[in-house]
């Protein structure tokens, strides 16, 4: 039997459920629903063949301060977000097998077994994995984790994290430590057998690990929210070990995987699906721990981890502090119904890349692809059925062969979709075959059949549902409710859960028809928008949303400009190669641009308060060519480039995907 295991990281309880934790999960959902199916269609029982499981790490610096400042215990504090997750997955329809809280007691059993495996294994030297050792060197208490002189940038006398641009703080202490270092030779083997996606972040952590690996501190003292090392318990587990272990307490713990007895039999075939910013301790601190607690060697493409991008809304980073990026999904759901924001999510984004969300791109997919493809064929369909009193004829014997060949190919596509984590090539798929079916119909005219040809009638009725019964089983795994829905006005409810396999409509007693995705009317998707919307964000319907505040009083604005004068400007794309501060100049950043003729340009720019260098190389700006050149503290600036904020830089002007340096901006 094949085994189908299937993880999303466990969130930090220092969230509510928001867009982006909202999305992984229901990637992993689909797929976890796929392979039911697929189960089900062999003969399987699904509860022995596919596991999913989501949850919560509750423990770690963060949540203690989190806790202490709302004045609530650090539990109390993480029972009352862990409800909120819950109830929020059940809303949208999120199918897990389990839920995790490694604050629960099997959790802290199976760290202490994880713990003490580690601490069993010796490398060939005789030396073993865990040692005791003075550890002094700086933390992120944001991203839980030691930072050396690479990971910081420096500022005045402050030493900040790269991501979090806070300050880091200074940890003197003894320590238990991991010697991950031995495993540089194995993680690089083990890279061979392909178990990171998409493969850009297989090289990322390659280079990473090629680039030599220090051992890793496990242990804090001046941590008390955690689980307490065994037989030193002043000691608590540094919160990535823990967190990472809870992947096989719901199996059982490390040794029932070890004995791949009960539910510890779904390991290895675990499939975590991560976001970028975790990739480095679920495709090396993971596999290493995985390695010296003998649960994994360097052949076996298991787990394997597959990494998403990030989902921003309307170009901004998803963040407590901007309420403009905060998207409900249980709001959403509420008035569209839950799988059409989940058939968004899926459809809009590749898996892996990066995505933007809006509310007018749902609204235009739920209108087209749900509203327009799927919704009217069904419509059709089963109002034609009915109109010409073909209910009972339609049988499959009167099933017509003529796009037995295609349905067979988009089955195949569609499989492989969500076999290679790729919903939205799956989806496009399902989407191929209900297109064709409406010009399937357009083509056919069966309001004329049903005057001339009653014979020819049944057939063309009996071939469009039965491609409907097909697509809403392969749309299933993105859309459960919605395909039941279809499936019971096809008459078809045996179908639900199961995967296509014989062609050939089996007959069903066609329900009323009953549009399964309304029409919303502009005026009401303008209200439902402003509804969602942060009241504080929202701009006046009708209105063009506001550009970013200005520093100071605005300028009088410009008179009106000919098309001609707009014409005289020349605005590009450019990436940037290289970025450093000017000296004794805060506010300014030199950029060395590529503007896509085959050579680089030079920009001085004033946006060092906002942007630091790093943050800046790999960018692409919009670039100002034909501006006359300048000099601006020594250094020869050719041209600008775009930002919003008059005296204060507040953003940089961006386009919403990657155009090649030197492409024409109008
Ligand atoms: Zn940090």
């Amino acid at each position: 039997m094949s085994r189908f295991y299937v993880t999303t990281p466990i969130y930090y309880v220092n969230a509510l459920p928001h867009l982006g934790t909202f999305y992984t999960t229901v990637v992993a959902d689909a797929l976890a629903r796929y392979h039911r199916a697929r189960a089900r269609s062999r003969g399987e029982d699904p509860k022995e063949s596919v596991f999913f499981l989501t949850g919560l790490d509750e423990h770690g610096q963060k949540i203690e301060r989190i806790a202490r400042e709302r004045g609530m215990d650090p539990q109390a504090y993480c029972d009352g977000i862990a409800a909120k997750f819950q109830e929020t997955w059940k809303d949208v329809g999120i199918s897990n097998d389990d839920f995790i809280r490694t604050t629960q007691d099997r959790h802290k059993r199976a760290v202490a077994e994880m713990w003490a495996r580690l601490a069993a294994s010796k490398g060939p030297d005789g030396r073993p994995d865990i040692y005791e050792a003075e550890y002094d060197g700086m933390y992120c208490v944001g991203c839980e984790e030691t930072k050396t002189e690479d990971d910081i940038v420096v500022d005045g006398d402050r030493k900040l994290c790269k991501i979090h641009q806070t300050p880091v703080e200074r940890v003197k202490e003894k320590n238990y430590f991991f010697r991950l270092s031995r495993y540089e030779k194995q993680l690089l083997d083990w890279y061979d057998t392909n178990p990171v996606r998409p493969e850009s972040r297989l090289n990322e952590v390659r280079s990473f690990v090629k680039g030599g690996l220090r051992d890793l501190s496990i242990s804090r003292t001046t941590v008390k929210w955690g689980l307490p090392v065994p037989q030193d318990p002043e000691h608590t587990v540094y919160v990535w070990i823990d967190a990472l272990t809870n992947y096989l307490t719901v199996l059982g713990g490390p040794e029932a995987a070890a004995r791949g007895t009960g539910l510890g039999a779904f390991w290895p075939a675990a499939h975590h699906i991560i976001a970028k910013d975790i990739l480095r301790f679920h495709a090396v601190y993971w596999p290493a721990m995985l390695m010296s607690a003998g649960l994994l060697t360097e052949q076996v493409k298991a787990p394997q981890i597959f990494c998403h991008g990030y989902l921003t809304v309307k170009g901004q980073k998803i963040s407590k502090s901007m309420p403009a990026t905060r998207v409900d999904p249980k709001a959403i759901a509420a008035e569209l119904g839950v799988d059409p924001l989940r058939y968004f999510v899926l459809r809009e984004y590749t898996l892996g890349g990066d995505g933007d969300f809006t509310y007018e791109s749902l609204f235009q997919r739920y209108e087209s692809d749900l509203g327009n493809d799927l919704g009217n064929l069904l419509n059709r369909t089963v109002s034609m059925a009915h109109r010409y009193g073909r209910i009972g004829a339609l049988k499959k014997e009167c099933y017509f062969d003529e796009l037995a060949a295609e349905a067979h190919v988009v089955e195949g596509n569609v499989a492989q979709g969500w076999e290679q984590f790729a919903p939205s090539w799956a989806l496009e798929e399902v989407w191929g075959l209900l297109r064709a079916m409406n010009r399937y119909i357009d083509a056919q005219k069966p309001w004329l059949l049903a005057k001339s040809d009653v014979a020819k009638l049944d057939i063309v009725l009996a071939t469009c549902c039965e491609a409907i019964r097909w697509a809403a089983m392969m749309v299933a795994p993105a859309m459960p409710a919605d395909s039941s829905k279809i499936l019971r006005q096809l008459g078809r409810s045996a179908d639900e859960g199961t995967w296509p396999t014989v062609l050939g409509w089996p007959g069903g007693t066609l329900a009323e028809p009953k549009p399964v995705f309304p029409r919303i009317e502009p005026e009401r998707q303008a209200e439902l928008i402003a509804k969602w919307v942060p009241a504080e964000t929202t701009p006046a319907i009708g209105q063009p949303a506001a550009a970013a505040a200005p520093a100071v009083a605005p300028t009088a604005p410009p008179a009106d400009v000919s098309i001609d004068d707009f014409a005289k400007i020349d605005l590009r794309a450019a990436k940037v190669l290289t970025a450093e501060r000017v000296p004794k100049a805060d506010k300014l950043l030199k950029l060395t641009l590529d503007v896509g003729t085959g050579e680089t340009r030079t920009v001085v720019s004033g946006i060092a308060p906002t942007y630091t260098p790093e943050v800046m190389v790999g960018r692409t700006v919009i670039y100002l060519s034909n501006l006359a050149p300048r000099k601006i503290r020594g250094v020869l600036s050719q041209g600008m480039i775009l930002a919003a904020g008059d005296a204060d830089v507040l953003g940089l002007s961006a386009l919403d995907r990657d155009v090649p340096p030197g492409t024409k901006i109008r």
